[in-house]
């Protein structure tokens, strides 16, 4: 079967790299010069929004999904009229819109921080009167690694002229504005929902995933999470996914990160897709993301999403490391996307497994010295 994938950056690689011994085959849709996917399918070389294009990439094609949650919305319309397009252009748009989606987990009843809209000059008061700082105003839409966003500290002064200061900074476009979290962690859960029941298990899910940031950007994956030995963070996250999945007759796979507070999980952000917080599967579990994700959109059973013992992935950006002293740590497995380099992009990642995680205590020391990380 052919697979349609809008995107061809190292999502849709890895998809290609799991599907490719299951024979799936797939065509990419992605206007960039640098494509990371082009090496494991057909690439149609057009920008999204391209009728031209789109009819190129669509024909034959009775599945596509996406590697990336900016897809526009006509485009995800379009191909939902002429094949299968999953995960559905309704996961899509909640996750394209901070707003949505937060009012979206609000209303599954799963915690979020308080927020607000402002899309026009009166909205910024009405705004810090319902939000009060510290807070951190983002972009409604097309935020990414942290970009878009400024985090705004407690003030004796005016807060309002703080918070109309930020959003002239980000060029008045419409913003949320939302409390800042005191989070002690962050996690993701990575799930997958199948398209038809009686395949076993039709929703499963990874462990819970701790993930550190640096400079807005995605450094460091543990699964299992160490901030929840007992599995109650697991547990609960589990079950705000579900409700999620559930209502939107959701099918792929789907990561939710979650701020870790002192009382409890509070929802950030969803992604209807593959995640950076899930590579660690490839080698970590019975059956990676990618894999279990084209088995969802193809009607096919899920994999087993057991781990394979303590897990933990590195992300390599803006410099390729010499691989040898990487490849020489026990346990190590390292992913180069072939991507030319340059300051603040992934260009791949390593993943270290142990059978506990205190055999990965060690080598993660050492691999820590190891990683590139140029932004
Ligand atoms: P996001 O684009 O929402 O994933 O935000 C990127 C990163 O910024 C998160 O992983 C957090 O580390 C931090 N961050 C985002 N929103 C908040 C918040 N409301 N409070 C505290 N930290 C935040």
């Amino acid at each position: 079967m052919k697979v349609g994938v809008v995107g061809a950056g190292q999502l849709g690689r890895m998809l290609g790299l799991a599907g490719l011994p299951l024979g799936f085959q797939f065509r990419f849709l992605d206007p960039g010069d640098d494509c990371p996917a082009e090496r494991v399918g057909e690439l149609i070389r057009a920008p999204y929004d391209d009728i031209d294009g789109l009819e190129r990439f669509a024909q034959d094609l009775s599945l596509a999904t996406y590697e990336f949650e900016n897809v526009p919305a006509q485009t995800a319309q379009w191909l939902d009229e002429r094949l299968t397009l999953a995960p559905t252009p309704k996961a899509l748009a909640i996750a394209q819109d901070r707003i949505v989606e937060k009012t979206t987990f609000r209303e599954l009843g799963i915690p979020v921080q308080a927020f607000a809209g402002i899309s026009c000059p009166a909205d910024v008061e009405i705004a810090t009167c319902k939000v009060s700082l510290p807070a951190v105003l983002k972009t409604r839409r097309l935020g990414y690694d942290g970009k878009g966003q400024r985090v705004l500290r407690a003030t004796s002064g005016d807060s309002i002229a703080v918070v109309r200061q930020a959003w002239d900074e980000l060029d008045r476009v419409p913003c949320i504005l939302e409390s800042f979290v005191p989070f002690v962690a962050e996690v993701s859960l990575i799930a997958v929902r199948g398209r038809r029941a009686g395949h076993g298990c039709d929703i499963a899910y990874y462990p819970l995933i701790q993930n550190e940031h640096r400079d807005g950007i995605l450094w460091k994956s543990q699964a299992p999470a160490p901030c929840d030995p007992d599995g109650e963070l697991e547990r609960v996250a589990r079950e705000s996914v579900r409700s999620i999945v559930e209502s939107l007759d959701y099918v792929g796979v789907i990561a939710v990160e979650f701020f870790v507070t002192t009382s409890g999980l509070i929802a950030n952000e969803m992604a209807p897709r593959v995640h950076n917080s899930g590579h660690w599967t490839i080698d970590g579990s019975i059956t990676s993301q990618f894999e279990n994700h084209l088995r969802a959109i193809a009607g096919l059973p899920l994999g087993s999403t057991e781990p394979r013992g303590a897990s933990v992935m590195f992300n390599l950006v803006g410099r390729v490391p010499i691989p040898t002293p990487i490849l020489r740590l026990p346990g190590a497995k390292l992913h180069l996307y072939g991507k030319g380099a340059r300051a603040g992009r992934k260009l791949g990642h390593v993943t270290l497994i142990a059978p506990t995680a205190k055999n990965l205590l060690a080598p993660t020391a050492d691999l820590e010295q190891l990683v590139v990380w140029e932004t």
